[in-house]
């Protein structure tokens, strides 16, 4: 498409848009009595209007019912995790038993290592992207640890060439086939939190499973964002946060993937508790944990019922808006114009005073665009912010914008370009 730079062209973009409407879902936080234009939905997501009521039919639910609520009322919070579950499945592209909601992120992901790694003899490296978001860099430091490991021998990093910002997928596949038979498990990102390159799954999962390793994913930045096929591309396990791109609120639920090709592997050690246990005979109390078969076996503590509820009435907002294939293609889009839109700010100012560091081709990001800028990134970045555009900043130096099409349009875009150009022109 060939863009224009102008708020008309803008306009007409949103004219077009046939997801248009899905804003009005969502409340704007505001300032000074004006709504933010909001492109930090890669770090906290929206509130769908519904949020409160949804909250207050589970608390009637409570008042009304109180433990009875647990096999009474209109959905009892028993098997609430099966509505759930059928809406998750196509946001990843997951058979239904495949996927549970659970806990939240970084615990899932120790739970899934205690499954998923288990290092045997020289078999024992865990490969993962270097400079991936610190909470699983602390957790795969510490299971490594926990197996007896020293972390800088039995984790590999892989990182971007000097000079460049994003990985290339010949150098992930090459060093997961260097490590080879030593390697246990490939932990990646789906899409990185600092640069938004969106890695290729499928590849990397080909390499590690060559390799004969475990291949695992974070989806925290990937679900919701852009389109997944978890079960075809034969991941082995994933697990994502739903505050992110999903707007299920802060602290939102987690999501667990596992294939199916290992619901029956009882070599597969796990730390159980009574939830995960057999639902036809969790309350028969017995001695001796018997897991439920697929995802839901990997529970451990009784369902979340408000953080859950949250989560619900959004995954029914992906349904209306027609899942992440109506959303990715506004999503290519409205990227793309963000895109370009930053360049002609650069070409106004006569210079790249903003380096764009995500990577220019679709397949390879989803909706966020993170820049550098040449001078005064803090600066512009708080100016952005004072003049109600909310995305965020990542130290040491990274400007993180991302336009999210289930709510941004593609004036909130064009309007974040006129003002990036006007602060840049008065802090030269
Ligand atoms: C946001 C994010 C987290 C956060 O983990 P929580 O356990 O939900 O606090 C972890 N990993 C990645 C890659 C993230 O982007």
């Amino acid at each position: 498409m060939n863009f224009e730079n102008n708020l008309a062209f803008a306009q007409t973009l949103d004219q077009q848009d046939p997801l248009r409407e899905m804003r009005n879902e969502y409340l704007f936080p505001q300032q000074n009595g004006r709504p933010f234009i909001y492109l930090c939905g890669n770090s906290l997501g929206l509130q769908p209007k519904v949020a409160k009521q949804v909250l207050e039919v589970q608390l009637n639910n409570w008042q009304n019912l109180a433990v009875e609520g647990w096999f009474e009322g209109n959905s009892p919070w028993m098997f609430y995790h099966k509505e759930l579950k059928k809406l998750m499945a196509p946001l990843v592209g997951a058979l239904p038993a495949e996927v549970c909601p659970m806990n939240t992120l970084t615990v899932n992901l120790h739970l899934l290592m205690v499954s998923f790694y288990q290092p045997k003899g020289k078999r024992f490296k865990i490969i993962m992207e270097g400079g991936a978001f610190p909470s699983d860099q602390y957790a795969i430091e510490s299971q490594v640890r926990f197996h007896g490991f020293d972390p800088k021998e039995a984790i590999i990093e892989v990182n971007p060439k000097a000079g460049e910002y994003t990985l290339r997928t010949e150098d992930i596949v090459q060093a997961i086939a260097d490590q080879g038979d030593e390697i246990a498990l490939v932990l990646f990102g789906g899409v990185n939190y600092f640069t938004g390159q969106w890695f290729d799954m499928p590849a990397i999962t080909k390499a590690g499973h060559d390799a004969g390793a475990i291949v695992g994913f974070d989806l925290a930045h990937a679900a919701g964002n852009v389109p997944l096929q978890l079960h075809d591309w034969d991941i082995d396990f994933a697990c994502w946060c739903s505050y992110k791109y999903q707007n299920a609120g802060p602290g939102g639920i987690s999501g667990i993937f596992v294939h199916e090709k290992h619901f029956n592997d009882t070599s597969l050690n796990r730390f159980a508790g009574w939830w995960g246990y057999q639902e036809e005979q969790r309350f028969k109390m017995e001695k001796g944990f018997i897991p439920e078969l697929g995802a839901d076996g990997w529970q451990v503590s009784c369902t979340q019922v408000m953080p859950m509820a949250l989560y619900h009435a959004s995954l029914q907002l992906f349904e209306k808006a027609g899942f992440v294939e109506s959303l990715r293609a506004k999503s290519k889009t409205l990227t793309a114009y963000l895109f370009y839109i930053i360049n002609e700010v650069n070409k106004q100012i006569g210079e790249e005073q903003y380096k764009i560091i995500t990577p220019q081709t679709e397949a390879d990001r989803g909706a966020q665009i993170s820049i550098i800028a040449k001078a005064n990134g803090k600066q512009v970045f708080d100016q952005l912010v004072a003049h109600n555009v909310l995305g965020d900043w990542r130290e040491p130096n990274v400007i993180r914008l991302s336009p999210v099409p289930m709510y941004n349009s593609f004036e909130d875009v064009y309007r974040t370009g006129e003002l990036l150009l006007t602060i840049s022109q008065t802090l030269k």
